[in-house]
């Protein structure tokens, strides 16, 4: 086959796969066939291309057009809570190079928490994933698989696709827009684009980027602390953008989209719930359209510890008093490493 190349048909748009195909003497209306097989049918195998003659199946398996994730375990938790750790073969240098993914199931909702980076550049001082070694990102197809894998095993739909696995997103933000776009596609799985969350630590040009495309999918950043001089303590990337500069930003992405966004807020007792932050919280949560989703620590990292149930509903209920619209999202998976801030590879203790 003169294909010029390794082509994967995995993490392609429609346009980029027609290309392909007509590079290759097909019909253009193959590149609708295989977008769908993939992305709609989920299949696991170019076997499963029936539309496709045996020998262009053949063709492109030998040019390794259909990789796939390596599944190594999952733990699953009575809730249904389950995690799933992957690999792709080993870099270069011959290191590990593996990622977790989490199902996530509420009374409404089942939701795939997904991984955009192998690591994370960033080192969010309450962050398991920081501790790891960076290891690069995760290509489009990387990133989409994990979501059909996990549906493949489960054998269950879902309703949500959260990007707040390993990783800041908008460090990789090109393969994460593509693969929310191939999620959101009417001849895909057709998720609506407002049950797709992307989740930032604060990446500025990230932000101002989603919002001159007008992505319609949704927006958290990671607030965390309401302190501009303190912020920067728990969190390396406020140094380089600053909460004040962060807060405009994200007023403009409400003005602008017309949207609310989310606030994440990591509940760490000595750290960021003391009356002086619950106030300027308050004062940030009212000054941008936005909610709140309170998560109580789940790392004891720097011999910080995990909020009191007490204590997080007192802090809940003072923003709910104030007016705020808040949650507080508890920690789903906390029994297997599965939970906000613990994915870093490890099995459940
Ligand atoms: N890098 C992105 C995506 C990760 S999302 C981001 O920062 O938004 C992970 C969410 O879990 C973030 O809101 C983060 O603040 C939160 N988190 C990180 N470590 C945590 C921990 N130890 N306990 C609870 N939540 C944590």
């Amino acid at each position: 086959m003169k294909t010029g190349g390794d082509f994967i048909l995995k993490g392609k748009s429609q346009s980029e796969l027609e290309e392909f195909f007509l590079g290759i003497e097909q019909p253009r209306y193959r590149a609708r066939q295989a977008f769908q097989r993939i992305n709609k049918h989920l299949s696991a195998s170019l076997d499963d291309f029936s539309e496709f003659p045996i020998s262009l199946r053949q063709s492109l398996a030998e040019i390794g057009a259909f990789p796939e994730l390596q599944w190594l375990q999952s733990q699953r938790e009575a809730s249904g809570v389950e995690k799933a750790l992957f690999a792709l073969p080993d870099d270069r240098a011959g290191r590990a190079r593996r990622f977790e993914a989490v199902w996530l199931v509420s009374e409404n909702r089942r939701t795939i928490c997904i991984s955009s980076q192998l690591g994370c550049t960033l080192n969010c001082s309450f962050c398991a994933t920081g501790t790891l070694e960076f290891r690069g990102n995760l290509e489009t197809w990387q990133i989409v698989d994990q979501v059909y894998e996990l549906i493949r095993r489960r054998k269950e739909t879902i309703s949500n696709v959260v990007f707040m696995g390993m990783g800041e997103p908008f460090h990789n933000y090109e393969n994460v827009l593509r693969a929310a776009r191939i999620l959101h596609h009417p001849d895909g799985m057709n998720l609506g684009a407002r049950h797709i969350t992307i989740s930032t630590a604060g990446v500025i040009p990230g932000i101002e980027r989603f919002i001159q495309n007008r992505e319609p999918f949704n927006l958290a950043i990671s607030l965390n602390h309401p302190d501009p001089e303190q912020r920067g303590e728990i969190m390396d990337i406020d140094r380089k953008y600053p909460l004040r500069e962060l807060l405009i930003v994200a007023r403009r992405f409400t003005r602008e989209l017309d949207r609310r966004l989310t606030f994440e807020y990591v509940m760490i007792p000595g750290v960021n719930m003391g009356p002086s932050e619950l106030r300027q919280l308050i004062k940030i949560a009212r000054s941008v359209r936005c909610k709140v989703n309170l998560i109580p620590l789940n790392t004891d990292l720097h011999g910080w510890r995990r909020p009191t149930e007490e204590e997080s509903s007192s802090f809940y209920s003072a923003l709910l008093d104030a007016g705020v619209m808040a949650f507080n999202r508890g920690s789903p998976g906390r029994s297997i490493n599965g939970a906000c801030g613990m994915l870093a590879l490890k099995s459940a203790s």
